[in-house]
């Protein structure tokens, strides 16, 4: 979605946050906000310009020297209330991001329940931080080591987690005194304005969480700023690429996570009925706008047709519509991505691959005017056709056939994309091999959408992660610290004297 210029818009307007507070702003620039189920405006939000960044960031530098010299049980207070209080609103939040996303609203709840695991594992960052200590590393010296916060940081998201994903951030950057600001997408903004209310409302002071909306100009001023420390980026591999060579270019620390394509192999032992389960939830599942969401069944000899009917014959029974109507599925987020994804169907079946079901023909329960477009099979797929080679983040599956499990795992490993993966197996030394030998940075065994629970760290290879560090679990603890080593020796007179060679251990 572009930004428009409009003067007067005629829905709410959605404003930043700054310093706990709603933050007008001074561009004039303003982009719409849909309701992909029915296709209607239902607000309009602020496009940040570069003098509303830095008077954002500004909130987040005044605010962080207090915020680190807090200590960590009052951060960790604040962090248990938040919890408690996003518990307690998560039905108005999912509300909200179906409202925007079109995702249905069991769904949404899913997305806030992934949300509220990383704030309960940031509430043990007492715990997390802990330094080491070497008492007398050499004789008389003590050696210990502690982890601080970066200081303003900042988090640029997606639209397809519009609450997870900065929840996959903001508690550990938090936790650990950080200040942050957060960039959410432009397409569905609100979530976000939910969680800073919270966390005004868990007692975090002035300034601590902040929220900018914009597009590329307020990313880039993000970018220029010398106060913002760190960025945590997820969203689409071209901009994951950009803001990793940015940022590190400019002296910033960088996670960014891109997209993805992710396959699932299945081995001729399978259970071809839970496969089959497996693939339309991973595959359909939030219209398949997922970045790990399953868009590529490789079949092994000789299941390819047994797997392709069951398959199909569950789609036929996804309810397509309105996700606050009790939907399987909903609508894509916008009428120009809707088109997108609807050209890649068309591309499919020029190449010759086989069209086994055409979501274009989709009844969606919703209003007429709503983002649709229904689940679509395509079978026969080879892996030099479009369908297969890009990201289309819509409701396409693809099957691929394979002769030997070796092609099917050269199929997973010559992909660009590492995000996610899973094999469909009974057999435990090929489940073990494949998790051993695939180049993918998440795996399932048996279990088709394989995000790693909150004790773990989420990323992906290759083209999926731009940067050293994933998201969350211990490594987003080591993401939002940096490590001081202090090295101790109390004098003693009989110590003194001049020496002028290196020190040594003694
Ligand atoms: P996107 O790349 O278009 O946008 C992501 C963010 O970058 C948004 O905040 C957007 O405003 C900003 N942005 C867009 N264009 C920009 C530009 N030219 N310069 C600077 N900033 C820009 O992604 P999207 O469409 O919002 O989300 C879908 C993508 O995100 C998919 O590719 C999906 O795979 C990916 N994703 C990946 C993960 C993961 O964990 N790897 C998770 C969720 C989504």
């Amino acid at each position: 979605m572009t930004a428009t210029a409009s003067a007067a818009p005629a829905a709410e307007r959605i404003p930043h946050w700054a310093g706990n507070e709603p933050l007008t702003g001074t561009s004039e620039r303003f982009a719409d906000v849909f309701d992909p189920a029915t296709g209607a405006v239902s607000a309009t939000v602020a496009m940040a310009g570069s003098d509303d960044v830095r008077a954002v960031v500004r909130e987040a530098v005044s605010a962080f020297p207090g915020w680190r010299d807090t200590s960590l049980a009052k951060r960790t207070q604040v962090l248990f209330r938040f919890r408690e209080l996003l518990n307690e609103r998560k039905q108005e939040l999912a509300e909200i991001i179906t409202a925007e996303h079109g995702k249905v609203l069991s769904d949404a709840l899913g997305e806030v329940a992934r949300g509220l695991e990383v704030v309960e594992f940031a509430c043990g960052v007492s715990h997390l931080v802990k330094g080491e200590m070497t008492s007398n590393a050499s004789t008389g010296v003590d050696v210990s080591s502690m982890r601080q916060p970066l200081g303003p940081v900042t988090i640029i998201s997606p639209f397809n987690f519009p609450a997870m994903v900065p929840l996959w951030f903001a508690p550990t950057a938090i936790a650990c005194g950080n200040a942050v600001v957060l960039k959410p997408s432009e397409r569905d903004p609100s979530a976000s304005m939910l969680l800073a209310r919270l966390w005004r409302e868990a007692g975090l002071p002035d300034g601590v969480f902040n929220v900018v909306h914009g597009d590329k100009v307020a990313v880039d001023a993000l970018l220029e700023n010398p106060e913002v420390k760190a960025i945590s980026f997820v969203g689409s591999t071209p901009i994951a690429r950009y803001m990793y060579e940015t940022a590190t270019g400019r002296g910033k620390r960088c996670q960014a996570l891109g997209g993805a394509k992710n396959h699932m192999v299945v081995l001729p032992d399978a259970d071809l009925d839970l496969a089959a389960d497996a693939a339309v939830n991973a595959g359909f599942g939030s219209a398949g706008e997922r970045c790990m969401a399953v868009s590529a069944v490789v079949a092994v000899d000789p299941v390819g047709d047994e797997l392709a009917a069951k398959i199909s014959e569950r789609m036929d029974k996804l309810h397509v519509g309105d996700g606050r109507r009790g939907c399987d599925m909903g609508p894509l987020i916008t009428a120009a991505h809707r088109d997108r994804v609807s050209s890649y169907v068309e591309a499919g079946v020029r190449d010759g691959a086989e069209l086994v079901a055409d979501g274009r023909d989709c009844r969606a329960d919703g209003a007429a005017e709503g983002f649709w477009l229904g689940p679509t099979l395509f079978d026969h797929v080879r892996t030099d056709m479009s369908v297969y080679t890009d990201e289309i983040f819509g409701p396409v599956l693809s099957m691929l056939r394979a002769g030997t499990y070796r092609e099917a795992l050269d199929v997973v490993n010559t992909n660009p994309y590492g995000n996610g993966t899973a094999v469909f197996t009974e057999n435990g030394g090929a489940a073990r091999e494949f998790a051993e030998d695939v180049e993918v940075g998440m795996v399932g065994v048996n279990v088709p959408i394989p995000v790693p629970v909150a004790q773990y760290s989420f990323g992906g290879w290759k083209e999926s992660l731009f940067g050293d560090t994933h998201a969350y679990g211990p490594e987003g603890i080591h993401f939002f610290t940096r490590n001081k080593v202090v090295t101790t020796r109390w004098p003693d007179p009989s110590q003194g004297g001049v020496n002028l060679g290196f020190p040594r251990n003694s």
